[in-house]
């Protein structure tokens, strides 16, 4: 029997609701609460749980020179000339700056706090040994930035049991510009359990179980020699980062920082926990994990989402929606034999003619594959178009990596189109509402 809570009339009510728990998710999330609408957030884990923590906002145009840009707001003025189809040319710089800004106030104020180098992007190294640019840096990575630009003498630590970083790999890579960088690799026995490999978000944990920082500090101690800072694999803490960044420097006496590792990373897990924490306490309505499978337009316009299937399935009543369902990867859009579908709403997807002008025949063309610019094209109140060019819907809004027009990895936007695009679509309703 169906339940009265599962049947469409209990449907849960209200003003928006937000489709896909991605980092574009979650930011239209925090900016519909904040403006005081009554918010349904509803998804699987998004990208971020694999995302290096960086918040890039432009680093590289154009994608087939390489070109990468130290003022990422020039980059994006020259974008928006050359791709007036570019999410981030729908709105200005002012609009980008100040939804960057909520969002890194609000995880400051939540234990991450961001730093960034006046205007400019930062150079950053990489687990890899090499260097890239991003805007906002985790300010547990920010003496990595310093040290950097200074080449300050440098011990570049590993673990055993996490495999995936190197820090041979790093100082091999970049000792030729840094004569003044070493790397040290050390055994956790002892802080970890006694296990081979582990897993970067257990090492996280493990760090903030009391007295572990005190053992690590004294394995690093007897190699420091005249290294002035410590670069660590980023897996100091889950929960409380900075305090641990400080307290390790304490006892090292020296500068200490992460450096963002393979998926699954934990700058990427502690921005997920975050959004995922404060954002059910500023009263959104987590529908978490839940896929939503169908929807219809009830008589009054609103839309009907569905989640779950038969008797279980759940309801949502929502006058907007926000579609923010990634790629791919997220199953946001699907690749059939011929053509590209947006996978929930069937919204007609911008894409190649033909598949065989899908990718490039060159794997690392620098061009880029058309594919990755295939999306959802949209307006400027950033809602999707039908097959007449119109907006689909008055009350649907796009955002983040599902939109047309943009190659995020290779441009090196991700976050700050993801979270700009969330926070023009938030506005756009909030406008079209009146
Ligand atoms: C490996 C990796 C490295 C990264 N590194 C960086 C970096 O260095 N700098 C930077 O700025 N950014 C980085 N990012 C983050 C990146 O900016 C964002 O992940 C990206 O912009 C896309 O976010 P999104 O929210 O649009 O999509 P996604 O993160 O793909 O999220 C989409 C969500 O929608 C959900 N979904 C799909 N369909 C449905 C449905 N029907 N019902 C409910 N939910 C649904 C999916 O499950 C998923 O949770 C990285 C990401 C990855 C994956």
């Amino acid at each position: 029997m169906v339940t009265a809570a599962m049947s469409k009339d209990a449907a849960t009510t209200c003003d928006l609701a937000i489709i896909g728990c991605g980092l574009s998710g979650l930011a239209a999330a925090l900016f519909a609460a904040e403006k005081g609408f009554s918010t349904v957030l509803a998804g699987v884990s998004g990208g971020l749980m694999f995302a290096t923590g960086l918040l890039d906002v432009m680093g590289t145009h154009p994608i087939e020179t390489g070109h990468g840009w130290t003022d990422p707001w020039a980059a994006i003025d020259a974008l928006s000339n050359d791709i007036p189809d570019h999410p981030y040319a729908r709105l200005t710089t002012d609009t980008i700056k100040e939804a960057m800004e909520k969002v890194v106030l609000f995880l400051g104020k939540n234990g991450l706090s961001y730093v960034k180098s006046g205007e400019n992007n930062s150079e950053i190294m990489t687990l890899l040994g090499t260097t890239k640019r991003s805007y906002y840096i985790p300010s547990t990575m920010w003496e990595g930035v310093r040290a950097l630009r200074e080449k300050r003498p440098c011990l570049i630590v590993g673990f055993d049991e996490l495999q995936d970083f190197s820090a041979a790999q790093i100082t091999q890579n970049l000792t030729g510009e840094w004569p003044g960088l070493r790397s040290l690799s050390i055994s956790l026995n002892g802080i970890t359990a006694a296990s081979p490999l582990v897993s970067g978000d257990i090492l996280a944990r493990d760090m903030e179980m009391r007295g572990n920082l005190e053992k690590l500090a004294r394995l690093i101690r007897p190699h420091l020699e005249d290294a002035e800072t410590v670069g660590l694999p980023a897996v100091l803490g889950m929960k409380r980062p900075e305090e641990n960044i400080e307290a390790l420097s304490r006892e090292l006496g020296t500068a200490v920082f992460e450096i963002p590792t393979t998926p699954l990373s934990v700058p990427g897990l502690r921005l997920n926990e975050v959004f995922m924490e404060r954002l059910a306490e500023r009263g959104v309505n987590l529908f978490f994990p839940e896929r939503v499978l169908s929807w219809e337009k009830a008589e009054d316009g609103a839309f009907l989402l569905a989640m779950g299937q038969g008797p279980q399935k759940k309801w949502v009543r929502a006058e907007g929606v926000i579609l923010a369902t990634g790629r791919f990867w997220a199953h946001g859009l699907r690749a059939d034999r011929d053509r590209i579908r947006e996978t929930l709403f069937d919204l007609p997807v911008h894409q190649p003619e033909k598949r065989d002008e899908w990718h490039q025949e060159d794997f690392l063309d620098l061009r880029g594959h058309p594919a990755n610019c295939a999306g959802l094209a949209i307006d400027n109140q950033f809602r999707p178009l039908n097959r007449a060019g119109e907006p689909a819907f008055e009350k649907l809004f796009a955002a983040g990596s599902i939109l047309a027009n943009q190659d995020w990895i290779r441009m090196k936007c991700g976050s700050g189109m993801s979270i700009s695009s969330a926070y023009g679509a938030v506005n756009a309703f909030s406008r079209l509402r009146g």
